[in-house]
């Protein structure tokens, strides 16, 4: 959650401050040209001068000291905010009950602001789409000391997500970087089925492991994670997913994950995929659509609807 006191940091330079700038510096100008009423030895010159240092003070102090009292209030109240949420997090990653609870929050949170946002989604579907921002981090387990996939291979997929919702949906993806995690996987392995065999396992250890390894990798999305508005979605790298022909999995708000294969070949838009399933697109038989079962090697599309849908998910906010 803390992230947005540096975004809210970031407007307050490039709306504020900077033009605030910029007007002194023309007040500046119009001292060093103004010419001189000789007859009051300079007076309006002295006077411009005069004016000029006292605006210059005032507007740095207040510009300043708000900006940082702003930042620090901010960052305050979201570390509390995000202690509360990690503690409820730990309860979460409880096998059965917390899981159970996991996935009725999950879609309650999801129902919750798709109400909330229905006038925005039907604006989008007219075409009016706002800049809006989707957060997203990678967790790569490490199993006997090695990362099961190289970033190098990570990157080409996080590239290819952030470009595409870019273009596509006008989303501002916000890359929370690759987090190594030491956790040993329950059995000693990763692998995930992506069915309702992998539902209901999402209840049993299995999704115990992947709650707490994304909040001790994730500290800072820890609030959201629970209230679910802007939460952060985690794509986890896993050995395998079953049935084999499936190299990522979703299972839409059930959780805030979606997993990939470690190995995809040139497919560089499965993430980009499975995060379309966790705003609600199911799969769509059109060829070159993103959400084609078997996934756009190049230049994926979607549709005016389905770019809605995304905009209208819990996890694509403005603020
Ligand atoms: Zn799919």
């Amino acid at each position: 959650m803390g992230r947005v006191c540096s975004e809210v940091q970031e407007w307050v330079e490039e709306q504020i401050e900077q033009p605030v700038e910029e007007f002194v510096g023309q007040w500046q100008e119009v001292c060093e040209e103004q010419d001189c009423n000789w007859w009051c030895l300079c007076c309006n010159k002295w006077f411009c001068w005069l004016a000029w240092v006292v605006v210059r003070v005032v507007t740095w102090v207040l510009v300043t000291v708000g900006k940082w009292v702003t930042r620090v209030v901010c960052e305050v109240v979201n570390v509390i905010l995000d202690i509360i949420g990690f503690i409820f997090t730990l309860i979460l990653s409880i096998p059965i009950i917390g899981g159970i609870i996991r996935t009725i929050l999950n879609w309650v949170t999801e129902i919750i602001w798709r109400l909330v946002g229905l006038i925005d989604f039907l604006a989008s579907l007219v075409g009016i789409r706002p800049r809006k921002k989707m957060y997203f981090g990678v967790v790569v387990p490490s199993i006997g000391g090695t990362p099961i996939a190289p970033d190098s291979e990570v990157m080409r997929q996080v590239n290819a997500t952030i470009s595409f919702y870019d273009t596509t949906c006008n989303i501002n993806m916000i890359f929370t970087g690759i987090c190594h995690t030491d956790i040993e996987p329950p059995g000693g392995s990763l692998n995930v089925a992506c069915d309702a065999e992998g539902f209901f396992n999402d209840w049993l250890v299995a999704g115990s492991y992947f709650e707490f390894s994304s909040a001790l990798c994730k500290f800072r999305d820890s609030f959201r994670r629970i209230i679910g508005l802007g939460a952060e979605l985690i794509v986890f790298v896993v050995q395998e997913i079953t049935p084999t022909t499936t190299n990522g999995c979703s299972f839409g708000s059930t959780h805030n994950y979606v997993v990939i294969e470690a190995r995809r070949g040139d497919q560089d838009f499965v993430t980009a995929h499975e995060i379309g399933h966790s705003c609600w697109l199911p799969h769509d038989g059109t060829p070159g659509n993103l959400m084609n079962a078997a996934t756009p090697a190049t230049a994926p599309t979607l549709t005016n609807v389905q770019i809605s849908l995304v905009r209208w998910s819990k996890h694509c906010v403005y603020i």
